[in-house]
């Protein structure tokens, strides 16, 4: 048999590459993981975990307004940025510690530079060597980007950045919709930045179930940041004192900064894939099966750079799916069928399964369950904000469809939500279920 300097060569040691290296690894492999930046890649380093960071610190300011309402005096409160960003960096490197340290127990060689493909089983390192692999796995991931066509587009940052800053500015604005234009507008409005978020569609999170992103926008509007859709920047300009942002409609807005926050592409550019014969789809992202296989036999793809679905647990499971499947002698598949996920932004939103939209697409009759109240402690606080939960049901099968849910602790409860709709849940096997008193997630149970 052939004989190569590695069993497996993984190229980025973010979510998906470190886990498939170490199941590998722990498969008996012999395994190498090439990374450019820094192990953890984009979830760990400048994503979910700063991200999830950041969010903590942006809702003291509503908890010490909360307090008056328990009898607290809080007295006055600052909030130094430079601060948080030295605790967030150190956090990230004891986490980049733990991701080399679990690397390094299971057996993997960590090789601290780029990696692109040089054949079906060769790799080129930045250092002009070339090594072998019985099998390649990409795992680069994707990058933010800045939209052609604005005139002075430069002047804008991207997430990259953002977990940088010297300084929060006085005013923000954040152009987009999706994910992150929403959690950062509500992280910058949490942190006291005067915040516009800038939308070019009808509603913000297209995609998400249609009444739950209303009732976000709303809030977040209630709670300080101003939205405007329908608009798009047209020009950005440097100014004595920030920037100044041209818009369609012919209005501008003054800022210290504009996050741009209008999708991500994969990294696939200058690894080397085409000249191996790897396929990449008209957006640039790997071409795999569902096994995470590409056109070329020994070179596999998971994560970001294959634009399935673009969150970690799922690069994860792919990377681990991967590993059980070539190293591990039993083939498992990624499910990307039902995943529950949140949007960090403030109130906090969780869904799994169909939307409202899709469940009437795709079913003769759906049930409607609804739930909007105010949480306890948002009664003594003096909030008006209120939590809303809806869950949508087969009128057929009575199987849950879909559960989509705003406000606090929206996010933990859905994770948990997806065990039972993995399972098959029906409206019947929610009832059936004691209550939790009191709770706001007792409200699941007792919708009638
Ligand atoms: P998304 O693809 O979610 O959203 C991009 C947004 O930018 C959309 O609102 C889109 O509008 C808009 N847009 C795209 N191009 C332009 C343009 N040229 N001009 C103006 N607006 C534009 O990307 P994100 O960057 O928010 O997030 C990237 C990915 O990261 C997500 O897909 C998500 O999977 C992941 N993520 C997950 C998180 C979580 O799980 N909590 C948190 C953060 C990121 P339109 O709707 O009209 O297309």
């Amino acid at each position: 048999m052939e004989s190569f300097d590695y069993d497996l060569f993984v190229i980025g040691a973010g979510s998906g590459g470190v886990r498939a290296a170490r199941i590998a690894a722990g498969y008996g492999a012999k395994v190498a993981a090439a990374e450019e930046f820094r192990v953890g890649g984009t979830c760990v380093i400048r994503g979910c975990v700063p991200k999830k960071l950041l969010v903590y610190a942006s809702r003291f300011a509503s908890a010490f307004e909360d307090a008056a309402g328990f009898g607290w005096d809080v007295g006055d409160t600052r909030f130094d940025w430079p601060r948080l960003i030295a605790a967030k960096d150190r956090e990230l490197d004891r986490l980049e510690g733990a991701y080399c340290g679990n690397l390094e127990r299971a057996g993997v060689e960590i090789l601290r530079t780029r990696a692109t493909l040089a054949g079906p089983n060769a790799v080129a390192l930045a250092d002009g060597r070339t090594v072998s692999a019985r099998h390649v796995l990409v795992a680069t991931g994707a990058r933010p980007f800045l939209p052609d066509g604005v005139p002075g587009i430069e002047h804008a940052i991207t997430s990259n950045e953002v977990f940088d800053l010297p300084a929060l500015p006085e005013r923000a604005v954040v152009v987009g919709g999706g994910y992150i234009a929403v959690e950062f507008a509500g992280i910058f409005a949490g942190l006291g930045v005067e915040t516009t978020l800038v939308y070019r569609g009808d509603h913000v999170l297209r995609g998400f179930d249609v009444e739950l992103a209303g009732r976000l926008a709303a809030a977040m509007e209630k709670r300080g940041v101003r939205i405007l859709t329908r608009t798009e920047v047209t020009a950005i300009e440097r100014t004595a004192d920030g920037l100044r942002l041209a818009l369609t409609g012919g209005g501008t807005l003054d800022a210290g900064l504009a996050l741009y926050a209008t999708g991500r592409v994969p990294n696939t550019a200058g690894l080397g894939l085409e000249a191996a014969g790897v396929e990449l789809d008209a957006l640039g992202a790997v071409r795999v099966d569902a096994r995470s296989g590409t056109s070329v036999p020994s070179v596999h793809a998971v994560g970001d750079v294959t634009n399935r679905v673009n969150l970690t647990p799922v690069a994860i499971r792919e990377g681990h799916a991967f590993a059980d499947t070539v190293f591990g002698g039993r083939e498992v598949i990624a499910d990307h069928g039902l995943i529950p996920t949140a949007v960090f932004s403030t109130p906090e939103l969780g869904t799994v399964g169909l939307t409202e939209e899709q469940a009437l697409r795709h079913h003769a009759a759906v049930d409607v369950y609804k739930a909007e109240f105010r949480p306890m402690a948002n009664v003594l606080a003096g909030r008006d904000e209120r939590m809303f939960m809806k869950i949508l049901v087969d009128a057929a099968s009575d199987r849950v469809l879909g559960v989509h849910l705003i406000g606090d602790g929206a996010g933990e409860m859905i994770q948990l939500l997806g065990i039972p709709m993995v399972m098959g849940a029906t409206k019947r096997d929610f009832d059936r279920t004691m209550a939790v008193h009191p709770t706001a997630a007792e409200e699941l149970v007792t919708m009638r």
